[in-house]
């Protein structure tokens, strides 16, 4: 393989003594190809001029339309429009790893509703999540063991997609930041099936 991976950190390798690769292994994101990367940013450039060229939506009102916010996992198989037949200006879309309900999306929350209006929440967790399967432990002490640092944050693993929901909407009416909590509902979106169910605080 040639090529080097700019731009990226490279985690030291363990496992001359015979201990396990490097913890990241466990996220499926081992170096490994690490060195067939290219960057793709000029093809994305390239694909927002023919978008330009066809921009129609020069009118769109920055308040959503629907007045909703969704707070959603990052995973690059789940198109939040699509799945949920929004169209562009109709609601907010809050995304991270997991979807995890922390301090920063507590922010964009308020912000949605107070300055923008938002009154509703959907949450979208998602099956085969990658932090479903991270060692956050591990991780967390790799990181502090290479870095010298100990993160604030934490990885916000879980073992159930459906408990994460649940605890994602607890966070949120237990906020003393979030103006409107009359309609905040969680989801599990089914990545082979395409489908929404619906978790139930109170069934856990
Ligand atoms: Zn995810």
């Amino acid at each position: 393989m040639t090529g080097r991976a700019r731009g990226r950190v490279r985690w030291p390798r363990k496992g001359r003594d015979g201990r396990a690769g490097g913890r990241f292994s466990s996220m499926g994101s081992e170096d490994s190809t690490v060195d067939d990367f290219r960057p793709h940013t000029d093809r994305l450039i390239e694909s927002n001029g023919a978008y330009a060229e066809l921009f129609h939506n020069s009118d769109l009102q920055v308040r959503p339309t629907l007045q909703i916010a969704v707070v959603a996992c990052m995973d690059s198989r789940m198109d939040i429009f699509q799945i949920l037949g929004l169209q562009h200006g109709q609601a907010h879309v809050i995304r991270n790893a997991g979807g995890v309900i922390t301090d920063d999306v507590v922010r964009s929350v308020f912000l949605s509703q107070r300055a923008m209006g938002t009154r509703e929440v959907v949450l979208l967790h998602h099956t085969n999540c990658g932090l479903e399967k991270l060692d956050a432990m591990g991780l967390r002490r790799e990181l502090e063991e290479t870095t010298g640092v100990r993160p604030a944050w934490t990885f916000e693993s879980f073992e159930s997609p459906y408990d994460d929901v649940r605890q994602s909407i607890r966070r949120l009416q237990l906020s003393p930041f979030i103006p409107h909590k009359d309609h905040i509902r969680g989801f599990v979106y089914d990545v082979v099936t395409g489908r929404l169910q619906e978790v139930e605080l109170a069934s856990s």
